[in-house]
């Protein structure tokens, strides 16, 4: 090649890839060759199976290639400071973080770490039990607005009919709470976020706690979904929010209170709920579709039955 054409054919190529660039700059949707999302899943102590419950929780985030999945596991419960000393999560390496924990407090350090990720930007996802965790860590509780306390700790949160907000202040009506396990549906109440987009206007979860009277600052919550807690299952005879999410200074929190045992889980709706909240979190959109499988109004659909 003569040297003039050598140069002319370099400053093409560069100008190729300057514009391939700018298109994936601008490019409004993630693509298959995005880098995946990577979320760290936060385990070791729970008063649930997080042993049996982690597994699906990866999986059901790493089914998407959208997702890359790294667990840490917390020194059990009774063990020393020098044990804790090594638990410390660079949550700055991650997307989202993923709470299946429910025990002990972390050290401070830990607990000063997560509020600078969220604060920062970084993504929070609470499933469950994760909302029983640190009734005395006061930012946690500003980041998950509703937790299992008693209605001493603070303002609870239903929704009327007509989707209204209604406030029910501390003292007043019950504390957290559930009645007996059962299939419930979950009724989307904000059509418009991208989490929700394209998931059914109401549809049936399989079994699962229904939990009722959760109590916190109650401050800055997006409702996305509720279920009524029948009287006839012991509930409140109420519309109680379910998924959920917060701003937390430049970062996401997002709350789902589904998910009790391993086969509540394998729900077609909690996963999708979950992988889409986990992706929203940590880039604001998303991607991760609504499955053919989703469960209906009148049908409800597991991993199992949906494979
Ligand atoms: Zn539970």
């Amino acid at each position: 090649m003569h040297r003039t054409e050598f140069f002319q054919s370099i400053t093409r190529t560069w100008t190729g890839l300057g514009i391939l660039g700018l298109l994936l700059l601008i490019s409004p949707v993630a693509t298959a060759s995005d880098p995946a999302i990577r979320v760290l899943i936060i385990d070791g102590q729970n008063n649930h199976d997080w042993r049996k419950t982690t597994p699906i929780l990866k999986s059901c985030l790493e089914k998407s290639a959208r997702f890359q999945v790294d667990v840490i596991t917390s020194p059990e419960g009774g063990k020393s400071a020098e044990d804790w000393a090594e638990f410390r999560p660079v949550f700055a390496n991650y997307g989202a973080v993923l709470s299946n924990y429910n025990g002990q407090p972390w050290p401070e350090a830990v607990q000063k770490s997560l509020e600078k990720y969220v604060a920062n930007g970084g993504g929070l996802v609470i499933v469950h039990a994760a909302n029983n965790a640190f009734p005395d860590w006061s930012e946690y509780n500003k980041m998950i607005g509703l937790g299992w306390r008693g209605a001493d700790y603070g303002a609870r949160l239903t929704l009327a009919q007509d989707g209204k907000v209604v406030r029910t202040e501390k003292n007043q009506g019950p504390g957290a709470g559930h009645g007996s396990q059962h299939e419930f549906p979950v009724v989307t109440r904000d059509v418009n976020h991208p989490v929700m987009a394209g998931i059914p206007a109401e549809w049936l979860h399989v079994q699962d706690e229904l939990y009722h009277g959760q109590r916190g600052p109650a401050a800055n919550l997006n409702i996305l979904a509720t279920a009524f807690s029948a009287k006839s299952t012991s509930g409140t005879e109420e519309h109680e929010p379910m998924v959920w999410w917060i701003p937390y200074s430049k970062g996401k929190v997002f709350t789902t209170l589904l998910g009790h045992g391993d086969y509540s889980m394998k729900c077609v709706g909690f996963q999708t709920i979950v992988a889409r909240g986990t992706e929203w979190v940590a880039t604001g959109t998303v991607t991760v579709p609504v499955p053919k499988t989703f469960p209906t109004a009148i049908k409800t659909s597991s991993i199992e039955a949906a494979n």
